[in-house]
């Protein structure tokens, strides 16, 4: 059991476009905080189950998944995941029959949060990695949240999703009455092209200190890791994107407090 008034950090790892390295990030920080021996939960709110992949487990043969939080008849759903210190949420196939499910019923924005407020005194931090379309799960994501991080690939057209992800986080911070903090991530930065730096720019332009001031770049051991199904730290720890990774954790641990819920 955790101690009273700890205070965890709940994170959704979002960006409506595909590829930009959001799962590649929800497991690069967890594994560098289990090693910190903070305690880590991942939620893997894709149907496509790439995290759920990554950590071995075939999501075809996920029983368990957030979906049965719609469904009111929700049993255990964190697994241990097979790197220490950390649980996930899998994801099942399920979840991609979600938004057909309960589109027009009403109050289900809040079904992961409600969940998630029994669950985060057990965690340091819990990471949702969400699939790159604006349904309920992105939805109950960013109302679950306590901070949004938007990671972006350095190149022209992926702006367009940052500009759609903070259009998304706009319209929900309308509805819900509260600020959302988000960050934008520029990920896998190539240096030796012009492309690169002038989308930096662009994003740096558009989007002034929302832009975390550094950048994870194009690094090839990331996919070995995801192959090996190893946390980027603990496959290649003295590779070049897991340190920028490092000093993105700790720039996120120096502007955030955890949040504790409220006796
Ligand atoms: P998303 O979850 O946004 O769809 P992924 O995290 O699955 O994106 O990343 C997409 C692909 O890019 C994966 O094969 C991943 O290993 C690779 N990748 C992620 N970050 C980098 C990087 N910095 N450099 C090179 N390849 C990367
Ligand atoms: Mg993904």
């Amino acid at each position: 059991m955790s101690l009273p008034m700890q205070g965890s950090r709940v994170w959704a790892v979002a960006n409506q476009k595909g590829g930009v390295a959001k799962t590649t990030t929800a497991v690069a920080l967890a594994g560098l905080l289990s090693e910190w021996h903070k305690r880590v939960l991942i939620l893997d709110l894709d149907p496509h189950g790439s995290l759920t992949n990554y950590a071995g487990i075939d999501p075809d043969s996920v029983e368990h998944s957030v979906y049965e939080l719609f469904e009111h008849d929700a049993g255990e759903l964190i697994c241990a995941s097979p790197w220490p210190g950390i649980d996930l949420v899998p994801a099942s196939p399920a979840l991609a029959t979600l938004d057909r499910r309960v589109s027009g019923s009403r109050g289900q924005g809040l079904v992961l949060a409600r969940w998630l407020q029994e669950v985060r005194d057990d965690y340091d931090h819990i990471f949702m990695d969400c699939a790159p379309m604006l349904g309920v799960l992105m939805v109950n994501a960013l109302v679950a949240c306590d901070h949004v991080l938007i990671p972006t690939q350095t190149e022209f057209l992926s702006i367009n999703g940052v500009r759609r992800m903070t259009r998304t986080i706009a319209m929900l911070e309308r509805s819900q009455q509260r600020h959302l903090s988000w960050l934008v991530v520029p990920t896998m930065y190539d240096q030796r092209t012009r492309a690169g730096a002038q989308s930096l720019r662009t994003l740096r332009d558009e989007f002034g200190a929302q832009v975390w001031h550094d950048v994870i770049p194009v690094d090839t051991k990331l996919r070995d890791a995801s192959k090996a199904g190893v946390p980027p730290s603990g496959f290649a720890p003295r590779t070049r994107s897991v340190a920028a990774y490092r000093t993105l954790l700790d720039d996120l641990l120096a502007s955030t407090q955890p949040q504790a819920i409220p006796a």
